[in-house]
């Protein structure tokens, strides 16, 4: 990969990233949150620890070897101290100050998965009520809007509480294949309970439309929840939208997915 695709990623990267950490959107606060951006076959961007998505800018970033951090998630029980070393070798420059965020393992197996070059995981407020709720499994267990399978698939891919690190990215990994074997194709959207959400795009423009309608989700469950509760598409209705010729003509309009 020549260093002018870099440059270009990493542009890329900040920009959507600027965009997720805007106050106003209530999608993360302080550190919260992290992005990455696939470079080639075997590098990634991903956000330095500690670093805040509002204002990103390049020195936010650290470059690191997919290779050598998805080594780690079949490397048997780490302690703190060799995930956090392991971690620093994957860097490419071996001097940088900074160290890329625990939450890059889940996003280097993520962005090998089919199609995805750009990962926002965010913590909006909105999302987080429902999934830190008692009942919030079953309030994402189905579809409610057409807009919301178009922009978000067919269905997110939910994952009960584990600690973060190696063994999310490890139960992040075994749930991504269940749900291929389910569906066919990887989830565009992780939702973890008790943490937040993770959106994955072909580009920027996608991350930023799913996070974006996930939170209007959230939000329209949430006031669905006064009345009853929310009515769930039939699997017939969901089938439907996500095969419908001006369906996918539109995704492709919201997203700049191509497929
Ligand atoms: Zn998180």
């Amino acid at each position: 990969m020549a260093n002018t695709d870099g440059k270009m990623i990493l542009d890329q990267l900040v920009a959507m990233s600027r965009a997720l950490g805007e106050p106003a959107r209530d999608y993360v606060i302080l550190g919260e949150g992290n992005t990455s951006a696939r470079v080639g076959d075997d590098r990634m961007f991903v956000k330095a620890s500690g670093a805040r998505l509002e204002g990103i800018t390049a020195d936010g970033f650290v470059e690191v070897n997919r290779g050598r951090v998805l080594g780690m998630l079949d490397a048997g029980e780490l302690t703190d101290a060799e995930v956090e070393e392991g971690l620093r070798k994957a860097l490419v420059d071996a001097n940088s100050k900074r160290r890329p965020s625990v939450e890059t393992l889940l996003h280097a197996y993520l962005l090998g998965t089919e199609g995805v070059n750009f990962i926002g995981h965010t913590h909006p407020t909105a999302v987080n009520a429902i999934l830190c709720s008692r009942e919030g499994k079953q309030a994402v267990a189905g579809r409610i809007c057409p807009d919301e399978i178009v922009v978000c698939g067919v269905a997110p891919l939910s994952i009960d509480y584990v600690d973060p690190g190696v063994p999310l990215a490890r139960a992040v990994r075994a749930e991504t294949q269940r749900y291929i074997g389910q569906y066919g194709s990887r989830p565009q959207s992780v939702l973890m309970q008790n943490h937040g959400l993770i959106a994955l795009g072909a580009t920027p423009t996608q991350v930023e439309a799913i996070t974006a309608t996930w939170v209007k989700t959230a939000r329209i469950i949430t006031g669905a929840m006064a009345f009853g509760g929310p009515r769930f598409l039939s699997d017939d209705n969901v089938a439907r939208i996500c095969t419908r010729p001006d369906e996918i003509h539109r995704r492709r309009g919201i997203t700049g997915d191509r497929r």
